[in-house]
């Protein structure tokens, strides 16, 4: 199953794309962890990509490019994959399509998640990551036992420089602008299916796997 999740910064990819991942073991490939990795590791793509990511901005096209196509060349993504951030661009869109044609793979669904704008705003504002383990929580919605403390590591948590209310304004833009339009590209392709990203977690999964018609193993 070559999967694409699609859907505005906090609509929750991340968190299906982890589900999607235990109950099918097959990889998900998050461009926005690749590239946070690297900066935090301070290689060359990191240093490329830093400065963009704290603006909100869109990493340059031909660099998000070229992770994923060395990325889906690895062997752990000949039983499928879940893209989770890309594409995001319809210039990603297409050079996705052609690296696909050249591995002889293709993508089964395009999976959307709607969340409305407002509701994006209140959930990126709230959210804490560990320094330490990355792990996620959210002031109102998914608190920590302990103010300030990672419940799985007891590392500090942090609002990430792009979780910062202007950032999300600028990361919510730039999802309008250049993301919305591949909705419609792969509603022409006829792989898109929509699902609403509200209610828990779990509702939203059920979701996902009655839009895939997947079993659940
Ligand atoms: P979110 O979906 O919550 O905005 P991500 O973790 O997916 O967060 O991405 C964080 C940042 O990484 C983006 O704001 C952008 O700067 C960069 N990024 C991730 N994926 C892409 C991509 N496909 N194209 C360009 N930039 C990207
Ligand atoms: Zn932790």
């Amino acid at each position: 199953m070559n999967l694409i999740l699609l859907g505005p910064p906090g609509a929750g990819k991340g968190t299906q794309a982890q589900m999607m991942v235990e109950r099918y073991h097959i990889p998900q490939i998050s461009t926005g962890d690749i590239l946070r990795t690297a900066v935090k590791e301070g290689t060359a793509l990191g240093k490329q990509a830093k400065a963009f990511m704290e603006k909100g901005q869109l990493v340059p096209d031909e660099v998000v490019i070229g992770i994923i196509d060395e990325r889906l060349r690895a062997p752990d993504c000949n039983a499928g994959f879940i893209l989770d951030g890309f594409p995001r661009t319809t210039p990603q869109a297409e050079a996705l399509q052609a690296i696909l044609t050249k591995i002889g793979k293709s993508v089964d669904h395009v999976v959307n998640i709607e969340v409305d704008p407002e509701e994006l705003v209140r959930r990126l504002t709230g959210r804490r990551t560990c320094k330490n383990c990355g792990g996620m929580f959210h002031t109102p919605f998914h608190p920590p036992r302990k103010e300030g403390a990672c419940d799985r590591c007891g590392g500090t948590l942090y609002q990430r420089e792009d979780d910062k209310e202007e950032t999300i304004r600028t990361r919510l833009k730039e999802y309008e602008r250049q993301t919305f339009p591949l909705i419609q590209y792969y509603q022409r392709k006829k792989l898109l299916r929509s699902i609403q990203g509200v209610g828990g977690q779990n509702q939203i999964f059920e979701q996902m796997i009655r839009v895939l018609d997947v079993r659940p193993v």
